[in-house]
C-alpha cells in the first residue's frame, strides 16, 4: 500500500461541482489521490471538518503606494500571513507602474519584494499607468513570456487612461491573451464633486460616498466595456458595487459580450452608514468605489447568485488607523485627504462563508465556486490552483463550520492596525492552512516562512481569449474588406 506524504483523513471535500467523504492524499506538494483509508507519513484528523480548496484572492494591493503616493501598510509578508490565516492560499497583487517609468522596472521590483516575503503562492497584475507605445511594444512582451498574464487599467485617479490609450491596452492584450481589469468610475464626476463638496464645508468621511455618483460607476463600466468590444478583448470588470453598474454588466453579457465581473467582501456586508458613524473614524472606511446602501448590498447578493458576478475579492488595500496611514492630514481628515483602501485578505473567506453558507442559503459549492474555482479559472491558474482534483496544488483549508468567531484585528495581523469587520460575529473557520501540502497555518499561527510562497506563471488562457465575435465594424466579412484586427 502506497504511503503518502500527507493525508488529510475523513473530512467533507467540497469543490465547486461536488461535495463528498473522502481522505486527501498529498505527494510532492499535490493531490495524489482520494479515497478511504489512505495511509500517510503525516495524518491529519478531519472528521467532523470541512476540507475546501485554499481560497484564490484575485485582487490584493500589497506593498503598493496609493493614488496619492501613502505606501500602503503591509508587506508581502504581512498580508500574505494574514491571507493564510483566512484561508487564502493564493493572491493576486499587483505590479504598479508609476507614470512615466518603466514597466519593466515596476514588475522586476515587486517581483523581487513578494519573492523575499510571500507565505502564499502569487501572481501579478501589472497596472500600465503609462502605456506609452514603448512600453506596449517593447517592454509587454518579455513580461507576457516571464508570465505575466494580466493587466489593470484606472479610468479615475492621477493615474486614469484616457478612451484611447485603453484602446491602446485593449489592443495590445489581444495581441498577447491577456486579461484587462478595469476600475471604473468617471474621474470627471468625482473631481467635480470633491471640489464642490469640499467648498461647501463637506468635508466629513460621509461625504465621500457622495462624490463617487454611481451612475458615475456605471456609465465607466459602459464606456469600458464599448472600448473593449470594438477590439472584442475580454474584460473584468473590478469591484463592482452598485445596482446601476451591475445593470450594465448584465446588459452586455445578455448581448453576448465576454465579459467578467467581480464585487469584495466589504461590498456585500457593509453599507455607507459606516462612514458617516459619530466617533469620527468614518476614514476607516473610506474606499472607492465607496461603501454604497443597503439595497446595493442586496442586489450584489442576487448578482452572485444569478451569476452576473464572477468572483468575490478582497481589494485588501490597507491603511493604518494613524498619521502614517488614514490619518497623515490629521486626526479629522477631510475625505479629499484620506488614502482609499480597506484591509481585508484576512476575513474575505470567514465572512462570506458565513454569510453565504449559513445566511443567505448559497451552497458549500458556491462558496468554493466563487472565492476559489472562478478566480483560478478566470486568471487561468485551474491547472494548479482553486479545487481539489488529481494533480493539483495541495492548497486545503481545513474548515471547523460550527466554531464561532469575534472578528477582531488580532486574529487578521495584518499591517492595518484595525478591521473595518470588528465585532462581526462569524460562524466557521479555517482551523488549519496547507499550501502545496505543508501546513502553514495551524489554529491562527502561521508556521511557513517568508518567501516560501511561490510565483505562478502563467498565460492569459480562455477566459482572455477573443469571443470571436468582433462588431461590424472590425470585422473583415462586414467592413468592405478592412482587416483590422
Ligand atoms: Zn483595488
Amino acid at each position: 500500500m502506497t504511503t503518502f506524504d500527507v493525508v488529510v483523513r475523513g473530512g467533507t471535500v467540497a469543490t465547486a461541482a461536488d461535495r463528498f467523504t473522502a481522505d486527501v492524499a498529498v505527494a510532492d506538494g499535490r493531490i495524489a489521490a482520494l479515497g478511504h483509508d489512505l495511509a500517510g507519513a503525516e495524518v491529519i484528523d478531519a472528521t467532523g471538518k470541512l476540507v475546501l480548496p485554499g481560497g484564490v484572492d484575485g485582487h490584493c494591493h500589497i506593498e503598493q503606494r496609493s493614488a496619492a503616493g501613502v505606501m500602503n501598510a503591509d508587506g508581502f509578508e504581512s498580508a500574505t500571513a494574514s491571507a493564510a490565516r483566512g484561508g487564502t492560499t493564493t493572491v493576486i497583487p499587483f505590479a504598479a507602474q508609476p507614470p512615466g517609468a518603466s514597466l519593466a522596472e515596476a514588475a522586476a521590483d515587486y517581483h523581487a519584494r513578494a519573492a523575499r516575503g510571500a507565505i502564499v503562492d502569487y501572481a501579478l497584475h501589472l497596472i500600465l499607468a503609462d502605456p506609452r507605445p514603448e512600453v506596449l511594444t517593447n517592454e509587454l512582451p518579455p513580461l507576457v513570456e516571464a508570465g505575466h498574464a494580466s493587466l489593470k487599467i484606472f479610468l479615475t485617479y492621477d493615474i486614469r487612461l484616457d478612451d484611447e490609450r485603453a484602446l491602446a491596452v485593449f489592443a495590445a492584450a489581444r495581441r498577447h491573451n491577456l486579461m484587462v481589469c478595469v476600475h471604473a468610475e468617471n474621474h470627471a464626476m468625482i473631481a467635480w464633486l470633491r471640489e464642490r463638496l469640499v467648498a461647501r464645508g463637506h468635508g466629513d468621511a460621509r461625504y465621500h460616498a457622495t462624490s463617487h455618483p454611481r451612475h458615475g460607476e456605471a456609465e465607466a463600466v459602459h464606456r469600458a466595456i464599448a472600448l473593449a468590444r470594438l477590439v472584442d478583448q475580454p474584460l473584468m470588470i473590478f469591484h463592482v458595487s452598485c445596482t446601476e453598474a451591475l445593470a450594465e454588466i448584465r446588459r452586455a453579457r445578455a448581448a453576448g459580450v465576454k465579459l467578467f465581473a467581480e464585487t469584495c467582501t466589504h461590498y456585500l456586508t457593509l453599507t455607507r452608514d459606516a462612514l458617516a458613524r459619530d466617533d469620527g473614524r468614518g476614514a476607516e472606511w473610506i474606499c472607492s468605489p465607496p461603501l454604497r446602501e443597503a439595497h446595493d448590498v442586496e442586489a450584489l447578493w442576487r448578482a452572485l447568485e444569478d451569476g452576473t458576478l464572477a468572483t468575490v475579492s478582497s481589494d485588501h488595500a490597507p491603511y493604518a488607523a494613524d498619521a502614517t496611514g488614514k490619518y497623515g492630514a490629521g486626526p479629522a481628515p477631510a475625505f479629499t485627504d484620506v488614502p482609499n483602501g480597506l484591509p481585508g485578505l484576512a476575513f474575505r473567506l470567514p465572512l462570506l462563508f458565513d454569510a453565504m453558507v449559513r445566511r443567505r442559503g448559497l451552497r458549500l459549492e458556491d462558496f468554493v465556486r466563487l472565492t476559489a474555482s472562478e478566480p483560478a479559472r478566470v486568471y487561468n491558474l485551474h491547472d494548479r490552483k482553486g479545487s481539489i482534483a488529481i494533480g493539483k496544488d495541495a492548497d486545503l483549508a481545513i474548515w471547523d463550520p460550527t466554531r464561532r468567531v469575534t472578528l477582531a484585528h488580532a486574529l487578521a495581523g495584518d499591517g492595518a492596525g484595525y478591521t473595518p469587520f470588528e465585532g462581526l460575529e462569524v460562524q466557521g473557520w479555517p482551523v488549519q492552512v496547507l499550501r502545496r501540502g505543508e501546513t502553514v497555518v495551524q489554529d491562527g499561527e502561521v508556521t511557513a516562512a517568508p518567501g516560501s510562497g511561490r510565483f505562478l506563471p502563467r498565460r492569459g488562457g480562455e477566459a482572455a481569449e477573443p469571443s470571436g465575435r468582433p462588431v461590424a465594424e472590425m470585422d473583415a466579412g462586414r467592413n468592405f474588406g478592412a482587416k483590422l484586427l
